[in-house]
């Protein structure tokens, strides 16, 4: 079998591990609980729990929660949720706010080293003395304090004496150095907040460079893995361990992947919530995990996904195509070919004598052995069918139904057009067919040979289902980097939902069908890969629509 190649952090781990610096790897993931996770979040989850499914070790699942302001429990929920239904298990839960004490204290041993401070100044006198890339800053009036002058300030800090904003604990590191991070960075802010886990308890919060690495550092995290913005953090990330004498973690950076037509910023997806754009995080049109799931992805077909792209070092968009062909790849292989009308015109088979009815038989799967069973199909003298399967004036090489034409039903039989009914206004109503008795699907001694196959719906057994289709979300590629605002570039039909559409007979038991089978999905032909959505109740059920047949997004 072909062993594919490792990528570069991977390379990095398996070195350090063949060269004997660890005997086994602890990656992390870090979610901020400040929203659901989205597709970009998967290629993370996947290249951090994927290090320690190839090569010894474990990963932690921890949440990033030093910002009470954003942070909810629901996101909290919502993001275990997706990891484990993405198939990966993490080996231990953990919050950066557990270590709220023991950042405290690394907070005290800085100060006593003479290598912090409590500073006064304004957010706007900080950046104003912070100077630039090109001209040294200038240190704060508040610099110099002594040990004891700030250890009893910063307690004053946690006990809460002091307003939001008023003073600050920064890192005495060096306001000429060329990274603006290192030119002396605030490690704690003064928030009055409550904490979505630890209350009213603190009044002081970590900065998330007093937080991240800190908490690596606690964890004996061996391989820190983070997106390229955070590579000017790694000289603070670095400090802070030297500084603190604590465990040396290594922060690795890899690019954050963007896909096309839509946005993944947890703040922008918020905005669409928020803003009813979308109904919730999980509206099938949403990038986030949850969306993907609702819309009938599957996990395997997002771990294919985050596999083929790997990871890189340079920024780039990711086609939202390529995701469509491996959730495409999978359902061809595991859903259940179905019939459903979605734009209905009837069909009355003239010569089918009224009143009759027969059975007929669909595999579930072609593609399978053994076809995954089959099931019936009622059939009889009228018929749903699509109604662009019909033309009044075909022309060459239509290969459905026009005057005089043929075309096979599916599963059925070869039947002629030979009539049509228009209405008041000239809107065909009816379309009036023969067929051949002796075509039958299976067991056809006709001798007819047609070029299509068309879906059809008995119209006596027909059940009606909502079904929603559903678009790109953006009609822009990349819909943030586009003038005003990125919400003018929602695509207004995103979202197509078709109240009457007709299905076949054995479609009425999909909610048992899916009980049965929590992954069980529909082909429905000629019209894309379905799943039924939670909306669904038995009156009313409804699907969505997970992609079309084929790549139908030209670009
Ligand atoms: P957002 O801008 O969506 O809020 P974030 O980076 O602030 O993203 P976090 O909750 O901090 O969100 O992300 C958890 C982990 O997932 C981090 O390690 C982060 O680098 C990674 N991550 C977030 N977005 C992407 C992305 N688009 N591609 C790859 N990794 C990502
Ligand atoms: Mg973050
Ligand atoms: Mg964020």
């Amino acid at each position: 079998s072909e062993e594919k190649s490792l990528n570069f952090i991977e390379e990095i781990v398996e070195n350090d591990l063949s060269s004997g610096k660890y005997d086994k790897i602890i990656t992390r993931f870090p979610p901020e609980p400040n929203g659901f996770l989205h597709i970009g979040h998967a290629s993370s989850i996947c290249l951090n729990f994927g290090l320690t499914k190839k090569f010894k070790g474990y990963t932690n699942l921890r949440f990033d929660d030093t910002n009470p302001v954003t942070e909810e429990t629901i996101y909290v929920d919502a993001i275990k949720k997706d990891i484990a239904w993405l198939g990966f298990k993490w080996e231990n839960e953990l919050y950066a706010s557990d270590y709220f004490d023991t950042l405290y204290g690394f907070a005290i041993k800085l100060i006593e080293k003479g290598l912090a401070y409590v500073d006064d100044l304004s957010a706007e006198e900080m950046a104003t003395l912070k100077g630039t890339p090109t001209e040294v800053g200038k240190d704060s009036p508040f610099r110099n304090r002594t040990v004891e002058e700030n250890l009893s300030l910063f307690a004053q800090m946690k006990n809460g004496d002091f307003p939001d904003g008023s003073k600050t604990l920064r890192a005495k590191i060096d306001m000429a150095h060329v990274n603006m991070l290192m030119r002396d960075p605030i490690l704690y802010r003064i928030k009055h907040a409550k904490h979505h886990r630890t209350g009213d308890k603190w009044s002081i919060y970590p900065m998330y460079d007093f937080a991240h690495g800190q908490s690596d550092a606690i964890e004996q995290v061996t391989h820190s893995v983070c997106t390229l913005e955070f590579i000017p953090h790694r000289d603070l990330y670095n400090w802070l361990i030297e500084k603190l004498e604590i465990y040396p973690s290594h922060q690795y950076e890899f690019a954050r992947r963007n896909l096309n037509y839509t946005v993944t910023s947890k703040r922008k997806l918020l905005q669409l919530v928020n803003e009813n754009f979308v109904n919730g995080w999980d509206d099938p049109r949403m990038p986030t995990i949850s969306g993907l799931r609702r819309r009938g992805f599957t996990p395997s077909s997002i771990r294919n996904f985050c596999e083929r792209i790997g990871i890189a070092k340079r920024e780039n968009l990711i086609e939202y195509s390529l995701l469509e062909f491996f959730i495409r790849e999978d359902l061809n292989k595991t859903s259940w070919r179905r019939m459903a009308v979605l734009d209905p015109i009837k069909m009355v088979i003239t010569n089918y004598p009224e009143g009759q009815e027969e059975m007929l038989h669909g595999e579930n799967n072609p593609e399978v052995e053994g076809h995954d069973g089959e099931r019936q199909i009622p059939f009889g003298r009228e018929l749903w069918i699509e109604r662009d399967d019909f033309m009044e004036e075909p022309p060459k090489k239509f290969f459905r139904l026009g005057p005089g034409l043929m075309s096979r039903l599916k599963n059925a039989y070869i039947v002629r057009c030979n009539d049509f009914v228009k209405d008041e206004e000239g809107n065909v109503t009816e379309i009036h067919c023969t067929y051949f008795p002796e075509s039958k699907s299976g067991e056809d001694t006709s001798g007819l040979k047609v070029k299509g196959t068309m879906h059809w719906v008995s119209v006596r057994h027909a059940k009606t289902a909502e079904v929603r289709l559903y678009d790109r979300l953006f009609i822009s590629e990349e819909p943030d980097r586009e003038e005003g605002d990125f919400k003018e570039y929602i695509n207004p039909e995103s979202l197509v939902v078709l109240k009457k559409a007709y299905i076949e007979a054995d479609l009425a038991n999909a909610q048992q069908q899916l009980a049965d089978n929590p992954d069980r999905r529909y082909q429905f032909i000629r019209k894309g890969y379905f799943c039924l959505d939670a909306d669904s109740t038995s009156e009313n059920l409804v699907f969505n629509r997970t992609v079309t047949l084929k790549d139908t997004w030209a670009k």
